[in-house]
């Protein structure tokens, strides 16, 4: 479609974030064009979240078959088709799809061109051949794969979060570099479909969040038989008949891992190749486009948002930078990103979910004044009887007893963090969430029990006990 479209708003990236702002800009009346060069959905539908979930719910289907002992329910072997794994994930994929179509944000009055844009000026981009100026321009580009710089990565061939869900037959042995959220998944998730699977992590695997939350998962990871060499250098990647050999050096000494597959998922890039933002004034390192509080860049009718704007890379947030840019450009309002309560979870089993501060962030900022809270699953009930008792709940408060962050390692441990965001995000005090009555028995009474925990020192005193035989002995 060749010409010129003159509109108020131009959303490039049709994945979470552009989505997000291109539906809500159109249904609040504003002329909206969006410009995607590939799927609808960007990478969480397409390559991201959710065929990574659906993978993850179908190596937890393989894992209930071999695991099921435990309730005296006779375990075997599970048999995985993988080409039928493959078209499960692509029939989420397909059921998804139609909420992030070209028809759907058509119907909503969205104009959709199909192409890859690029600037042309401060207020103008090009997408193959049409000219579209805009009074706002939204840059929701996303990220890829970042490809580290490994002598001999570029001889062998190798997957990313972009092909490893087209793969129709099982991976022998998985090599994973990277042991971040996404090589973890992934790390799990095919060990349970059958494959062998090694980690390779120049740190430590799951480093970003609290490490003894995490060691509740690698000890799970590593008892399922997924190798995870951490600390290591990888010193060269190089063909091996029809597989991978990769050269690493583990304590002072060189060691060969040959496998059949490469995954890499070593860190995300952000897209700003192609888009011309010179022209456009806006400036950018590699961790993406510079934007301030409000999330404009040096071209104040320029926004970016998502993964493109460097920060946390959740579709969660790049929903969040959305309402952002809506509430700036739309109504006119300086509404600024907080992050002081941003929760993330890793699809791991058990999950990982967390917010806010860990210990260690926490005994930086207040210079150990706080308060550190755990509870481990076992304690709880529920767990016992799911026989999911490998868990932990770890809670950061000030001394004044404010929730500054929240770990959890278990069961849904996704599915428990919600009332912790809202502690965090509200700065409650821990009295609030130690109060509730918690339904019995469900996994949700960690919090509850692990709240009451900060009292237990206090309530169980010697000075508790004194006032508590003095009122019985004067008032009975
Ligand atoms: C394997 C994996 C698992 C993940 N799991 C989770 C999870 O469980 N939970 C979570 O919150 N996050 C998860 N993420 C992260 C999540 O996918 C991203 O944070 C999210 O997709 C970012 O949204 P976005 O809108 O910034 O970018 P994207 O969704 O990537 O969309 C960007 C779009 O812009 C298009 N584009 C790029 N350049 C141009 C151009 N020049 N012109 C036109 N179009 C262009 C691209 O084609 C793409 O469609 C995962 C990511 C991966 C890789």
């Amino acid at each position: 479609m060749a010409g010129r479209i003159e509109t108020d708003i131009c959303v490039i990236g049709g994945g979470s974030g552009g989505l997000s702002v291109a539906a809500g800009a159109s249904q609040m009346g504003a002329r909206t064009v969006l410009i995607e060069k590939g799927k609808m959905g960007g990478d969480c539908l397409n390559y991201g979240c959710v065929p990574s979930k659906a993978l993850i719910a179908a190596g937890h289907a393989a894992h209930a078959i071999r695991d099921s002992d435990r309730f005296g329910i006779v375990a075997h072997e599970p048999e995985v088709e993988f080409r039928r794994v493959h078209d499960h994930v692509h029939g989420v994929i397909g059921a998804i799809a139609p909420n992030d179509s070209v028809e759907r944000f058509e119907g909503l009055g969205v104009t959709v061109l199909q192409a890859a844009a690029r600037f042309t000026g401060k207020d103008e981009v090009e997408a193959d051949g049409t000219t579209v100026k805009a009074k706002y321009f939204v840059i929701a580009t996303g990220s890829s794969a970042g490809v580290p710089p490994i002598p001999g990565l570029d001889t062998v061939p190798y997957l990313t979060n972009e092909t490893v869900f087209d793969l129709t037959e099982r991976p022998q042995h998985l090599i994973v570099i990277g042991g971040g959220p996404i090589g973890s998944e992934m790390a799990q998730a095919h060990r349970r479909l059958g494959s062998a699977v090694t980690v390779l992590e120049m740190f430590a695997v799951l480093g970003k969040d609290d490490p003894e939350v995490t060691e509740v998962v690698k000890r799970r990871m590593r008892a399922e038989g997924i190798e995870l060499c951490e600390g290591i250098k990888i010193q060269k990647v190089l063909p091996d008949g029809n597989g991978v050999a990769v050269e690493i050096e583990q304590d002072g000494k060189a060691r060969t891992i040959a496998g059949s597959h490469l995954l890499v998922a070593a860190g995300r890039s952000a897209n700003v190749d192609g888009l011309n933002l010179e022209a456009a004034g806006v400036t950018y390192t590699k961790k993406g486009v510079d934007v301030d509080a409000r999330l404009r860049s040096s071209n104040k009718r320029i926004f970016a948002i998502g993964d493109v704007a460097g920060g946390f890379q959740f579709t969660h947030i790049a929903g969040y930078h959305a309402g952002i840019v809506i509430r700036n450009a739309l109504f006119k309002l300086p509404a600024k990103v907080a992050y002081h309560a941003v929760p993330w979870v890793t699809y791991t089993d058990p999950e990982i979910a967390h917010v806010g501060q860990t210990e260690e962030q926490a005994k930086k900022t207040l210079g150990g004044d706080i308060r550190v809270l755990r509870f481990a699953f076992a304690e709880n009930d529920r767990a016992q009887a799911e026989r999911e008792t490998d868990g932990l709940i770890k809670v950061v408060t000030d001394k004044k007893g404010r929730v500054l962050g929240a770990s959890i390692a278990g069961a849904r441990a996704g599915e428990l963090l919600l009332p912790w965001v809202i502690a965090v995000d509200q700065k409650m005090k821990i009295g609030k969430m130690a109060g509730i009555i918690a339904p019995y028995p469900t996994l949700g009474e960690v919090s509850k029990r692990v709240a009451g925990s900060y009292y237990v020192p206090s309530l169980f005193s010697e000075k508790t006990r004194k006032i508590v035989r003095f009122l019985l002995k004067w008032f009975s």
